[in-house]
């Protein structure tokens, strides 16, 4: 079968002193000071066979995400810009959907034919975090996509507890095809779920929302916030592009945060009363959290997101005079994140179809993702 192959070099950065995890598994936790000189080909590798938890899923549709963009990119010494955990060689891709081909010999509830979406992160379920019910912070996690193999290929092992059935998604469309579109989209909406509801705790109905940034997180923070109800959703976006394509999810009002000051534009859009909530969905924390703070509501709530490896200056006295907090938030597994989400789908309460711009087939998977690096797309879609 074909599939898209990233491959790098193992050069661990001067001064980046190799952990004893790292040696022995050959994972790098921190990929950004170790992979060096990465190269992507579309290539011939074997099929998967499922081992007997697993089941093969024949790929329908794999979405080109922003953890898939810094692989392909490099600084100026050839290092990836991811800085997670990534063991390579490996096939990319992690936000996909497609067809349940064959099953392991102890899966019971999925079977060939059946339409499914699958989590990212294959959380152990054994270890002391996932046994206290936190799956996201599994210590023994591995990845779709970025330590073993992804989606962009047409076809993948994945084990049966980690799939989530898309049936609901395709009545609701009535089109297979936008269904498997919709079912790739199901991973990014979880995390934005995740981040907004399970570790921020949700708001009221009738609350007002920001959002920084309108990348797929924040295109999902949007539609989210405006089915659970949202008086208005303010969205600061850099793209012109992806501020329409917040309006077009539900944004209210959308802004270019270089021609405004975001936090008086939303004192302004709250007579005063500031966010109820704020999502950091942007990876630009040092630019963000200073203009959140300053429009925080009383009891607001800021949900970091985004990623970036960096200190923030925080002024805490306006957390303390505002009673607000601060929540972190990585993953989208476990606290029913992925059935939720598929059903707000099935019901037409949120059209993450919207957000796709541009679709490719795997041949030109390479071409998506140098496209993707302009960063003025919603999703780009690998159909298969
Ligand atoms: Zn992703
Ligand atoms: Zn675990």
């Amino acid at each position: 079968m074909k599939g898209l192959v990233l491959s790098a070099k193992w050069e661990p950065r001067e001064g980046y002193e190799l952990s004893e995890f790292e040696r022995r598994t050959g994972k790098a936790i921190t990929g950004s000071s170790v992979w060096r000189h990465p190269k992507l080909e579309v290539k011939e590798v074997d099929k998967p066979a499922p081992k007997p938890d697993e089941v093969v899923i024949k790929v329908k549709a794999c979405g080109i995400c922003g953890s898939d963009i810094h692989f392909y990119e490099t600084d100026a010494d050839g290092y990836i810009l991811y800085p997670g955990l990534t063991k390579f060689p490996t096939i990319i891709g992690h936000e996909f959907s497609g067809v349940v081909e064959e099953v392991g010999s102890e899966v019971q509830d999925l079977k060939p034919g059946d339409m499914v979406t699958s989590e990212e992160m294959i959380w152990c379920g054994y270890c002391t975090p996932c046994r206290n019910g936190f799956p996201n912070h599994c210590v023994n996690l591995e990845e779709i996509g970025f330590t073993i193999p992804g989606a962009m290929a047409e076809y993948i092992a994945v084990g049966a507890k980690y799939c989530w059935k898309i049936d609901a998604i395709a009545e609701h469309y009535g089109d297979e095809d936008k269904a498997f579109e919709a079912g790739a989209l199901v991973e990014p909406t979880s995390v934005a779920y995740n981040g907004i509801f399970e570790r921020g705790g949700g708001f009221r109905p009738g609350a007002y929302v920001a959002i920084y940034g309108a990348g797929p997180i924040g295109l999902a923070a949007t539609a989210l916030s405006k089915a659970a109800g949202a008086a208005k959703v303010i969205v600061f976006e850099l793209s012109e592009r992806r501020r329409e394509l917040a309006k077009a999810v539900g944004a209210d009002f959308v802004y270019d945060p270089r021609e405004v000051v975001p936090s008086e534009v939303v004192m302004d859009l709250t007579g005063g009363q500031g966010a109820d909530m704020q999502v950091e969905a942007a990876g630009a924390p040092t630019k963000t959290i200073p203009e959140m703070e300053k429009a925080l509501a009383i009891n607001g709530k800021i949900v970091q997101i985004g990623r970036a490896a960096q200190r923030v200056p925080m002024y805490l006295e306006r957390f303390q005079v505002r009673r607000s907090q601060l929540f972190g938030s990585q993953g989208h597994s476990g606290h029913a994140i992925f059935p939720s989400v598929i059903r707000l789908m099935a019901a037409g309460l949120i059209d993450m179809t919207k957000i796709i711009t541009a679709r490719f087939d795997l041949d030109h998977a390479v071409e998506a993702l140098e496209r993707a690096t302009k960063r003025e797309d919603g999703k780009i879609m690998i159909k298969i």
